[in-house]
């Protein structure tokens, strides 16, 4: 053995304590307050650099006084020499250290050297494991005893503990003569009995003043198993009566009770075992099952006061949360879904269409990867809420991740576990959070991901959003793959152009094009009225919108391709009826709320007749005719004036009366007031295709939308430049149009003044002009 070479030096410098006793073989934190122990730890500890320096003497059961000047106290004859493992300093609340220390062997005081500024003595080594005999006889027999005792102690306790094992193994190791100090300081003692031990020099006296407290810790130990062991029973009669409690919850019981018996069985450190259980229970993957193994078992074995042991619970609680195998059934009637994707949204065929065939798919065969629909248009057109609706027609959770701003590839791979805070990516949480392994995601504003240092997280969506990658999706903070090929993501973007080129191939775009009037108009009145009008409380027996009021609040008052604005608007007219409701409904309990009896009430009236009849009259006049209906004074009365109507007029005269480009077309004033003239209508087209171009809407819905215009104007008996009908004319009309803006741009190219005006033209006039020239057409066709 190495330590039967300890020699402690023959002057030692002297630790004086008052708390707890080292013992030969043990360890013990002191706290050094007092200035004589800090003088110590500051220029013997802290400056010495030999092994020897470390080497302390520590007296037990010494107050050591406060002052240095004061006189050094009665010490204790029998010490413990002892080696500082670690010195630790704070200065809070008082300057103090904090002293590991590690007892070697006993000593004794043969004189006291010098007192300040801390005291130091000659010693005497007590304890020299060379003179150790393993020896026969009654000590031998004591030794023997002890030896069983203490392999009976460990075996009551956990063996998977790792510190209990080491035990075990100390016990066979060591000689028998050190095992009396080790145990002692091990099992419960008061400080009295260990300074017992500590004074007992003699090895046999020793052995006999330890045998005692072992048989009393081993017998407190079985007295503790015996009531362990009657546990369980009292834990199903908590099972048995726990049910009963909940679902009838007896009247003047504290259902707190219940929950503090919970509590007690957590601290008993039950939900360890517990969440071994349910990793057990939790159907994941063997890969996924392995893992969590291997950390429960290294959670077993740390101290719970570990930093790492939170962050391994936490960790194996999101893995046994998250739905490895849980998924809903789908809906598939097709039918019911036509009806519920009409019902929930307007017009939107294209979108609905593939909703539908997605559908007819999945009827068909049943494990279809999940396609990637990505919805581009501009804001307010209902990507988002045609995304809410397909999850629920396909009776599929849904979950919103917004992508706006985001710049960390963490943010959707999660963080590596050996960091601080380190925590799963959103595609993770949000499967932790709807429960599901197959529900609706919405990646919300992919085209506004950002990048920045932490690496680029449209790159690492890529994995995500790829069909044949997604099954073995790997989160950093999961370290397993989790399976995401059930998933059916959606992503919505208002513009192609900054979606990264990889991103984009990995998606079928869907164009969901801004709206015309006349489809915001049924939006709203199918839609927005009754979605608003239950917000705020109102029935349409309260308030009544007609068309007109829409169609007023569409062209006055929003100027946008969907109709998030115009939403607004009717909650503001909403607003502003509910105050006028509610005031009436006031008025009216007031009045009936003063009951008088007929005959009272006859004579009151004769006598106020006269003086309130003027009263009388207005009041009854005040409380609105209900329905309230919202006409164009009311509009101006709500929403103040008109936005756009000026503007409008103002706008397109500077557009489209541009001097140069567009003087060619005639007679082009556009006033475009109601009196529109043969010579006008290209040119008012024009405006209108220009304004709509502005408004962020797709060919698709310009074509329609010039489309209506047009016919609204047949209606009127606006005349028109060609016979041509349809829109046939209308095309012709506007290719006519562009040939001469084109003509016109290229005459005028070298005007500088509306130079850049020009340049937004001819783009557009390019587009049209090749897309509905009829002659560019027609000679290619020849
Ligand atoms: P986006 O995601 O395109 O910016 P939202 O999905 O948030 O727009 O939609 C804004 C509002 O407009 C929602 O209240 C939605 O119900 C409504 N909306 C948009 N288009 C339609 C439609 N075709 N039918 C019914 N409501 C619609």
């Amino acid at each position: 053995m190495g330590s039967t070479a300890i020699q402690i030096p023959s002057r030692l410098p002297l630790l004086l304590t008052n708390e707890g006793v080292l013992l030969p073989g043990s360890s013990v934190r002191f706290s050094v307050e007092t200035s004589r122990n800090i003088q110590l730890v500051k220029s013997r500890l802290l400056r010495g650099t030999s092994v020897k320096s470390t080497i302390i003497g520590v007296i037990p059961n010494t107050r050591d006084p406060d002052s240095e000047s004061d006189e050094l106290p009665h010490l204790h004859r029998i010490g413990t020499a002892g080696i500082a493992v670690q010195v630790v300093g704070s200065n809070w609340p008082k300057p103090h250290y904090t002293l590991l220390i590690t007892g070697l062997c006993r000593f004794q005081i043969v004189e006291v050297l010098k007192e300040k500024p801390y005291p130091v003595a000659e010693v005497e080594q007590l304890d020299r494991l060379e003179q150790y005999t393993n020896g026969i006889g009654q000590l031998s027999d004591l030794s023997q005893q002890f030896y069983k005792y203490a392999v009976q102690l460990v075996e009551m306790l956990d063996i998977s503990v790792p510190v209990v094992a080491k035990l075990r193994n100390l016990l066979d190791s060591l000689p028998k003569e050190t095992l009396p100090d080790i145990l002692a300081a091990i099992i419960r003692t008061s400080t009295n009995e260990k300074l017992q031990i500590l004074d007992a020099v003699g090895l046999e006296e020793r052995f006999k003043k330890t045998i005692p407290l072992l048989v009393r810790q081993i017998e407190g130990l079985k007295l503790l198993q015996k009531t362990r062991k009657s546990k369980p029973n009292d834990d199903k009669r908590i099972v048995a009566i726990r049910p009963f409690r909940r679902n009838n919850q007896v009247p003047g019981r504290p259902l707190y009770l219940d929950t503090v018996e919970e509590e007690d069985d957590d601290d008993d450190g039950d939900d360890i075992i517990m969440l071994e259980k349910k990793i057990k229970n939790t159907n994941m993957p063997e890969q996924a099952m392995k893992v969590c193994i291997k950390e429960i078992k290294r959670l077993k074995k740390m101290p719970q006061s570990m930093p790492e042991f939170a962050l391994t619970r936490n960790y194996l609680e999101l893995m046994v949360e998250l739905p490895w195998n849980k998924s809903t059934t789908d809906r598939l009637d097709l039918r019911a879904a036509r009806v519920l994707l009409d019902s929930d949204h307007y017009a939107m065929q294209k979108l609905k269409q593939r909703v539908l065939e997605y559908l007819a798919v999945r009827q068909l065969k049943n494990n279809l990867k999940g396609p990637i629909l990505c919805f581009v248009g501009p804001p307010g057109v209902g990507k988002t809420s045609v995304g809410r609706s397909i999850a629920k027609t396909l009776g599929r959770e849904f979950y919103r991740i917004a992508l706006g701003g985001v710049c960390d590839q963490s943010d959707i791979r999660g963080h590596r576990r050996t960091y601080v805070g380190s925590m799963p990516g959103r595609i993770i949480n949000g499967l932790k959070t709807v429960g599901v392994n197959n529900p609706v995601f919405l990646l919300d504003e992919v085209d506004k991901l950002g990048k920045s240092l932490q690496g680029d997280p449209a790159a690492a969506l890529l994995e995500v959003l790829d069909p044949e990658q997604n099954h073995s999706f790997t989160d950093h903070y999961l370290n397993v793959s989790f399976d995401l090929s059930q998933v059916l993501f959606i992503a919505t973007a208002n513009t192609t152009a900054t979606i990264s080129p990889a991103l984009l191939d990995r998606m079928e775009l869907i164009q969901v094009p801004g709206y015309i009037q006349e489809e915001k108009i049924e939006i709203s009145h199918r839609h927005l009225i009754p979605k608003q009008l239950e917000l705020h409380g109102l029935t349409p027996q309260q308030i009544q919108i007609p068309k007109e009021a829409t169609e007023g609040i569409i062209s006055r008052y929003t100027r946008e391709a969907g109709v998030r604005s115009l939403e607004r608007k009717i909650g503001a007219i909403c607003r502003a009826v509910a105050v006028k409701v509610a005031e009436s409904q006031h008025k009216a309990t007031n009045s009936s709320g003063t009951h008088v009896t007929e005959k009272e009430g006859k004579e009151r009236v004769r006598e106020e007749t006269k003086s309130e009849s003027i009263n009388d009259a207005t009041d009854l006049a005040l409380p609105p005719e209900m329905p309230i209906v919202i006409d164009r004074h009311a509009l101006k009365d709500i929403l103040g004036p008109p936005i756009y109507e000026m503007e409008h007029h103002q706008s397109l005269a500077t557009r489209i009366d541009i001097r140069c480009p567009l003087s060619h077309l005639g007679a082009l004033k556009c006033h475009l007031r109601h009196n529109i003239s043969a010579r006008h209508a290209p040119a008012q087209i024009l405006a209108h295709w220009w304004e709509l171009q502005h408004r962020l809407v797709s060919w698709g819905t310009m074509e329609r939308a010039l489309h209506n215009r047009w016919r609204r104007w047949q209606r009127q008996r606006v005349p028109m430049v060609p016979a041509a009908g349809g829109l046939q004319g209308t095309r012709h009309m506007l290719s006519q149009g562009v040939m001469m803006c084109l003509w016109s741009h290229l005459r005028c190219s070298s005007c500088r003044k509306c130079g850049q005006v020009c340049g937004s033209i001819r783009e557009c006039c390019m587009r049209l002009f090749f897309a509905w020239c009829p002659w560019w057409k027609s000679p290619r066709g020849a």
